[in-house]
């Protein structure tokens, strides 16, 4: 078994208890684009996208990482209109539920965040005189 198979097996059976995302993480498994519209109605009707499907897959919870999942608007043939398309990338991610974080730790990320963004700005126009004293 590769480890592709494995992880997949592995998704699957934490998903065991979610009786809709496991049907979308079937037709997302072969890693490859579907359609919203016609593929993901008949498994979820409206809730296919939503928190219990490809949503919640995403984000993932406190027992679970989350997929890496990205999505895209493009005409479909089947629907002959433009629709929204997802894709699994074989990946995981750390689950971002917002309980996960502290918030206290987002403030700190914030505030290294801007912080950095001060300095790059500095160092560029640090950068910007440089260039033009040689001209
Ligand atoms: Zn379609």
């Amino acid at each position: 078994m590769t480890e592709e198979e494995n992880l997949i097996r592995k998704i699957k059976d934490e998903l065991k208890n979610a009786d809709l995302q496991s049907k979308v993480f079937e037709l997302l498994s072969d890693q490859k684009w579907h359609c919203r519209t016609h593929e993901g109605k008949p498994i979820g009707s409206d809730q296919y996208a939503g928190s219990g499907g490809i949503k919640g897959l995403k984000r993932g919870n406190k027992n679970r990482s989350g997929l890496v999942i990205e999505t895209k608007k493009e005409y479909c043939e089947v629907c002959q209109k433009k629709t929204s398309w997802d894709r699994w990338l074989g990946e995981r991610q750390e689950a971002n539920a917002p309980s996960n974080i502290p918030s206290i730790l987002v403030e700190k990320i914030l505030q290294v965040y801007s912080y950095t963004d001060v300095i790059e700005q500095r160092q560029r126009e640090k950068h910007e005189l440089v260039i033009d004293q040689k001209c």
